[in-house]
């Protein structure tokens, strides 16, 4: 069944149960109300888009239908790229109310490889649905789960964003399971990829690569346990990864964390909640990304009222908890250093995963940062952290057709992101509600 008319797009979109939907290789010409152009930063007025075979074939203001071509009116909708979150986990979900190392080696030696590939495959679409169409997926997917994922996603068989995904992430001793016991080491191996010296870091390299790894996620630093890879360990990874032609982000929190990733040579770094101004400076200079994985005010409320009372917090409370965030996000923009729009939501808020996921671009307003700017960071600068630049996060000739449409201007206001009505990946649409106007 393919999703033409509105009104039974709603009702196929609303079933749960519906299978997944068939890859559409036609033609289809856009009439979009106003445009945004990633690379500037702004909105365009008026523009047609015509797709052929998941492509964009053009982009202009006027633009004759061709014989047979699909129509579609989002001339009343700003009109946008698909969204890329830079940090999902899509195999792995917490609870707030539970502990960080038996739910994570739970997942490991209960929930297993292949359901949390099928999990993961139920997550993948709220990403879809939320207008996120571009994911880098980092770990925490046991050994290659993500890539099953992937590949599904990519051959059609599950409806999802398309997935850059890393394997199991290179890191020091225990991963990030904080009290395993040393007997039981072997299991945070089967959850991460720990490393022993340079020239075991780069036989991690060549491994997951190997085993289709996109993309090498590691960590500097390996909280909450204490440990962290030496310099050498990370330029050993760093060097094998350009040999293989794959990028390195790097889990860092401590400023000395991010300091020793940045002088390795990573691509980008995760988090960066204590970064110092110096280090930003170094970022800045080697033209290394930073992906702030911010939360927003009602995320954290959120997650309070979901944890069962293991961490509490009131609306007058929420500062003390975001504001060395919001800060080191302001003292990034102002050093110059490019971001990356990133989520890290592994977390059960009680919502679909992908809307949940786009609180992070709320904490980006909370912070200041202007609204086109969020954008950008959500669009053409993720596409160039994840080496796809000028296929995805932009609306020109040649790019994937991923677009969405939202109901009002995510120009002035960052919110309007939570009425996406319509979502194309790679010409294919997944999502359109655009006969139901404001909810
Ligand atoms: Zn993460």
């Amino acid at each position: 069944m393919r999703r033409l008319l509105p009104i039974l797009a709603v009702v196929v979109a609303a079933s749960a149960a519906d299978a997944q939907t068939p890859i559409d290789t036609g033609i289809t010409l856009i009439r979009a109300g106003r445009v945004f152009d990633s690379e500037r930063g702004v909105f365009l007025p008026a523009r047609d888009i015509l797709v052929k075979h998941g492509v964009i074939d053009s982009v202009a203001e006027h633009l004759a239908a061709p014989a047979g071509a699909r129509v579609l009116d989002l001339s009343r909708y700003s009109v946008l790229p698909g969204l890329i979150d830079s940090h999902t986990h899509l195999l792995y979900l917490e609870s707030p109310a539970g502990d960080l190392t038996a739910q994570g080696t739970s997942a490991v030696i209960v929930e297993g490889t292949p359901l949390r590939a099928l999990h993961g495959a139920a997550r993948a679409r709220t990403f879809l649905a939320a207008g996120i169409t571009t994911v880098r997926d980092l770990g925490n997917s046991g050994r290659f789960g993500d890539m099953a994922l992937r590949d599904a996603i990519r051959d059609g068989s599950v409806d999802g964003p398309r997935m850059i995904a890393a394997g199991p992430g290179l890191s020091p001793e225990g991963g990030q399971f904080p009290g395993l016991q040393s007997g039981y080491r072997a299991i945070a191996e089967e959850e991460y990829r720990v490393v022993h010296g340079p020239a075991d870091a780069a036989l991690g390299v060549r491994e997951n690569v190997t085993y289709g790894a996109d993309v090498i996620k590691i960590y500097s630093n390996n909280t909450p346990n204490r440990g962290s890879l030496s310099v050498e360990e990370m330029r050993a990874i760093v060097d094998e990864a350009r040999r293989l032609h794959v990028k390195v982000t790097a889990h860092a929190t401590s400023d000395e964390a991010v300091w020793r990733a940045a002088t390795a040579g990573v691509d980008g770094v995760e988090h960066a909640y204590q970064v110092a101004d110096s280090t930003l400076a170094l970022m800045k200079q080697k033209g290394i990304f930073m992906v702030p994985t911010d939360l927003d005010s009602a995320t954290v409320l959120r997650y309070a009222s979901r944890s069962q009372g293991r961490f509490t917090a009131t609306p007058a409370q929420v500062p003390t908890f975001v504001n060395g965030q919001r800060d080191r996000l302001r003292r990034a923009i102002k050093a110059g250093v490019t971001i990356a729009a990133g989520s890290d939501n592994y977390i059960d808020l009680g919502m679909p995963q992908g809307e949940a996921a786009k609180h992070n671009l709320f904490a980006y307003a909370e912070a200041g940062m202007p609204s086109l700017a969020i954008l950008q960071a959500a669009t053409w600068n993720a596409s160039r952290l994840l080496g796809l630049e000028n296929r995805v996060g932009v609306i020109r000739a040649r790019a994937f057709a991923d677009i969405i449409a939202v109901e009002g201007d995510p120009g002035t206001d960052i919110h309007a992101l939570e009425r996406v009505r319509f979502v194309m990946k790679q010409g294919t649409v997944y999502l359109n509600k655009l006969s139901l106007g404001r909810d």
